[in-house]
């Protein structure tokens, strides 16, 4: 994956998207939280769940440390795996209560290898999700590589290496370590994917078609079924 691909990439998805203005959330607290109830199920499902939390005043470490588990799984029920989740918001909470004071945000003021250690050892708590507090609650540029990265890679025809951590590396790199850029490039990915390269994509509206590998083999497809 050269840094021209990863650029070009990107400027043709600023193009069409512009700035999202990720992550949506009142506090870093709440986005450390967002991150983790959003492994598998939808964002909508964690909307929910995270409305239910605010609700009564819960979304804050202490709060989450003071319910009882089963009132916390109710409350997260929304955004599935609810008794999986609760017990990492509670390791979560536990570890910025005791830790942090309370407040995550102090993380930002560590060295990002020491933070991505510390948030990895968390139960609950992978790369992705360890990448998305870095990056959007932290504010640390640490760049978020998920399944709809490594498909779009995969289609646009981006070869590139295998590992987590060396996509992740050459996006940070190629975007010169730049927060906005890099939370945006992860936004915009996630949207697109969302909505245009999906599982069965619409390539006859998308916007990266013309230097898209996949979409050039459908095209040449059924030009030879036409022959
Ligand atoms: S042209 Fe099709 S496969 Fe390629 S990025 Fe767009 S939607 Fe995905």
């Amino acid at each position: 994956m050269t840094r021209a691909s990863i650029l070009r990439l990107h400027d043709a998805l600023l193009r069409e998207y512009g700035n999202l203005g990720w992550w949506p959330a009142d506090d870093p607290f709440e986005i450390a939280v967002g991150a983790v109830l959003t492994q598998n199920t939808s964002w909508r499902n964690v909307e929910r769940a995270i409305a239910r939390l605010k609700k009564e005043g819960n979304l804050c470490p202490s709060r989450i440390l003071e319910l009882d588990a089963s009132e916390l799984e109710s409350l997260v029920r929304p955004s599935g795996y609810f008794r999986q989740k609760a017990r990492y918001l509670k390791e979560l909470a536990r570890y910025v209560e005791r830790e942090l004071n309370g407040d995550i945000s102090l993380m930002s003021s560590k060295p990002m290898d020491k933070v991505r250690t510390d948030l990895l050892a968390l139960r609950g708590i992978g790369p992705e999700t360890a990448d998305s507090i870095m990056l959007y609650a932290l504010h640390m540029p640490s760049f978020v590589v998920d399944a709809y990265t490594l498909r779009l890679l995969r289609r646009m025809g981006i070869r590139h290496e295998r590992s987590y951590g060396a996509v992740k590396t050459a996006f940070e790199e190629a975007l010169e370590g730049d927060v906005s850029t890099l939370a945006n490039a992860h936004a915009m990915i996630v949207i697109h994917c969302k909505t245009v390269c999906r599982a069965e994509p619409v390539c006859g509206i998308c916007p990266l078609a013309n230097t898209c590998s996949e979409a050039k083999e459908k095209k040449e497809g059924v030009a030879n079924q036409r022959s």
